[in-house]
């Protein structure tokens, strides 16, 4: 095309026509196209409704017969096997084994390759590719940041450590703690330092109707990650499917252990070393199968527990930082009066003092304003929360 162009470019300067008759003409002649004068329209519209869809096959085998010609060997459901050979269009190249490919239903020519075959639920999932969160906007959690590079960033940064090491890194790890612990940040902070994408499973959404459709999630989910450059996959509420089994369950319950059993066997057959790590969170450690977490599978369990004093300074600054404030707010005095508060409650804290200010018609947010607000959000907590609840395994 951009040939075509440069010819009629020359042949214009050259022949110095101004007309856009003698333009067109020269696309004309230049270009495939023909002129509207020799369009046949109806014959067009009966080669369109003439041609046929194509088929998809799997090809198995690729191989090169006596002619050294490249054929291949394709799977049709419900109708078997065929040899067959590469259209036009392709090249041997464009064809790699185990690919979804289009055949055209007389010859059987491979005639275009397919993307993987993944289901719109799984691709609907949050793939986000690389999480904008970074370490500096998690308070606290210092020992929980440090197992987590462990066993995701230098695997995934620097596998030359591992191997000379004559180690292999875990696969992954369980996130346990109250809810609002920040178990979600640090698993995306970690996404975002090693440009890993990050996948979001909750877990809520594989437990499905059908025998075996939720264990075809997870296939699927693996299969997706493989298609990454580095993927972080990350379960939510894992209490939703990977609850303890137990004989005499119903056939719900069966079909969300079958759920579980499969990530049980994903977690089992893919790479130590590869680019695939799991990250696991729950609220309820307690009531997860032993199966899950045995070493060799989920290899540490790192506990998100309630942010100590300072913890809970640097979370009010990290939240209070985009806010028009008093310079002298004191917050180690704020956090003192927000004793066994969680990440999520602090980040509360610093929106309600905002809506203090709004209130009062304040142009700025004074200390005043958080304590009020500490009062509101703690009152509130005092009948909604159920953080003692969730830390009663300890
Ligand atoms: P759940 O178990 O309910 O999924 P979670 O532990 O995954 O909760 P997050 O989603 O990570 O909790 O945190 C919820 C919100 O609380 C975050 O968006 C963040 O604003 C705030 N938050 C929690 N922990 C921290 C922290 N350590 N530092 C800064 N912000 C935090």
């Amino acid at each position: 095309m951009l040939n075509s162009i440069k010819l009629i470019l020359i042949k214009l300067i050259h022949e110095k026509s101004e007309s856009i008759e003698n333009l067109f003409e020269s696309i004309y002649e230049f270009s495939n196209y023909k002129k509207p004068q020799e369009w046949n329209l109806f014959q067009d519209q009966i080669k369109t409704q003439n041609e046929n869809a194509l088929q998809v096959a799997q090809c198995t085998k690729i191989f090169k017969n006596k002619k050294d010609q490249v054929n291949c060997i394709v799977y049709v459901k419900h109708s078997g096997k065929f040899v067959v050979n590469i259209g036009e269009k392709l090249s041997p190249t464009d064809i790699e084994e185990g690919m979804r490919v289009g055949i055209d239903r007389s010859k059987y020519q491979i005639q275009i390759t397919l993307p993987l075959k993944i289901d719109p639920n799984v691709t609907m999932m949050t793939v986000e590719e690389k999480p904008e969160i970074t370490y500096k906007e998690i308070g606290g959690c210092k020992n929980q940041i440090l197992e987590i590079k462990e066993i995701v960033e230098y695997p995934l940064l620097y596998p030359r450590r591992f191997s000379l090491m004559g180690i292999d890194p875990p696969k992954g790890a369980l996130l346990y703690g109250p809810p609002g612990t920040g178990k979600t940040l640090v698993a995306r902070a970690v996404a975002n330092k090693t440009n890993a994408s990050f996948v979001k499973i909750n877990c809520s959404e594989l437990v499905q109707k059908y025998i075996g459709e939720g264990a075809r999630l997870v296939r699927e989910l693996f299969n997706l990650s493989k298609t990454k450059f580095a993927c972080i996959m990350f379960f939510d509420e894992l209490d939703a499917i990977g609850g303890t089994r137990f004989s005499g369950a119903s056939g719900g319950e069966n079909e969300v252990q079958r759920t579980m059993l499969e990530i049980v066997n994903q977690l089992d057959g893919f790479e130590k070393r590869g680019n695939t790590k799991v990250l696991m969170a729950t609220n309820r450690p307690d009531t997860i199968d032993p199966a899950l977490l045995r070493p060799g599978r989920l290899d540490r369990k790192i506990e998100f527990s309630l942010p100590d004093l300072s913890g809970r300074v640097t979370i009010l600054k990290i939240h209070s930082k985009k806010m028009k404030k008093e310079e002298s707010i004191r917050y180690e005095l704020i956090a003192r009066l927000c004793p066994n508060s969680t990440g999520a409650d602090i980040r509360s804290i610093c929106i309600e003092a905002g809506m203090f200010a709004i209130r009062k018609r304040h142009k700025i947010v004074y200390e005043e304003d958080f304590l009020d607000s500490i009062n509101k959000v703690l009152k509130n907590n005092l009948k909604f929360s159920y953080t003692s609840r969730y830390i009663k395994y300890n």
